[in-house]
């Protein structure tokens, strides 16, 4: 006998809870709810949209595509969302070397001292489709989407009920703030809509993000972030030179930063990484190529953390930092 909706659903809630995801959602594609989504993604993605010259040139690129996606996935019925809490992934013992003296480090955002989000989170996604197919006893084509299709996770889980877009841009989920990563899960079926946990962010009352940004990229505004000014895109996305202000902008970090993250109330802030940049400028590219692999860090490569490396230094102007910049315009 074929299981019924609520233990299809109490099967979601449990199987999760064993994977250690901190919430999920289900949205049916072809339900009536789904037909005023799809009419809210085209204004969000549109070009008309007001923050649509703020965003980084991929995501204008995609932008149509990330307004349905079904034109990620034609032949799916449901996606079933999921966030999983950065602080939860277990690190990863085989990163940069670090160092302890200030002037020559370079700040790494803390989820990508952890095993990288998108194979974690693959991983765990795929072994809730194998226990969802044995349950249903039945095969269900399924997908499995962490960043590698342009949809609009952040807005679809949003809309789906997993959690809240903060004014910092990130999803905020009940008990973990704004530190969580999303996957997809697209399936040929049908899938009982779960509850949307209670949970409303405090946004309104908070404003500690706007208040401790350095850069001045979260604005307060809902639904308004400036993505040229923040470090995550200045750090990985924006290529080529970066102009006088971005460097200025960059601070002390070459990849990422944490702050607006670690500040909003429920996260469990990670420890930045405090990269050697000695050795970043200075080693066999071959060498950190190959000790980045398959780490968040592989996204920008070696190139990019390299200018932000030689930004931050000219930032902090010690001498021991002048010293290195020496050195390396000999090498
Ligand atoms: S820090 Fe406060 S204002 Fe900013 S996203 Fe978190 S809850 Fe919202
Ligand atoms: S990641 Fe850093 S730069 Fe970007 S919005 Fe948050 S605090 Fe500002």
């Amino acid at each position: 006998m074929r299981p019924g909706k609520e233990s299809i659903g109490n099967f979601i809630h449990g199987a999760c809870g064993e994977l250690d995801f901190c919430a999920v959602s289900v949205l049916n594609l072809n339900h009536d709810s789904y037909a005023g989504l799809a009419g809210r993604l085209n204004d969000i993605y549109s070009s008309d949209s007001p923050n649509f010259n703020e965003w980084p040139e991929y995501l204008k690129k995609s932008s149509g595509k990330r307004a349905d996606p079904k034109n990620a996935f034609p032949w799916a019925k449901s996606l079933a969302i999921f966030a999983f809490p950065f602080h939860r992934i277990p690190v990863n013992r085989n990163f940069l070397p670090e160092t302890t003296e200030d002037d020559l480090s370079g700040l790494v955002a803390g989820y990508a001292g952890r095993i990288d989000y998108h194979v974690f989170m693959e991983e765990q996604i795929a072994k809730f489709a194998v226990e969802l197919k044995k349950l249903t006893g039945r095969e269900i084509r399924t997908e499995i989407c962490v960043d590698t299709k342009p949809i609009a996770e952040k807005s679809l889980a949003a809309f789906s009920g997993i959690g809240v877009i903060g004014l910092n841009s990130c999803i905020l989920c009940k008990g973990e703030g704004s530190g969580t990563c999303l996957g997809v899960l697209a399936l040929d079926i049908e899938l009982p809509e779960l509850e949307k946990p209670d949970f409303a962010a405090p946004c309104s009352t908070c404003g500690k993000c706007v208040e401790k940004c350095p850069t001045g990229a979260i604005t307060g505004r809902p639904g308004e972030f400036k993505y040229r000014k923040c470090r995550s895109y200045l750090t990985m996305e924006k290529k080529g030179v970066l102009e006088k202000d971005e460097c200025l902008m960059l601070g002390d970090w070459i990849f990422g930063c944490d702050i607006c993250t670690s500040f909003c109330p429920g996260s469990h802030p990670l420890k930045p990484v405090k990269a050697d940049l000695e050795w970043l400028l200075l080693e066999n590219e071959s060498i950190i190529r190959d000790v980045i692999k398959n780490t968040p860090l592989e996204y920008p490569g070696v190139k990019l953390l390299r200018r932000n490396a030689l930004a931050v230094l000219g930032n902090r102007k010690s001498a021991i930092g002048k010293s290195l910049l020496a050195k390396v315009n000999i090498h």
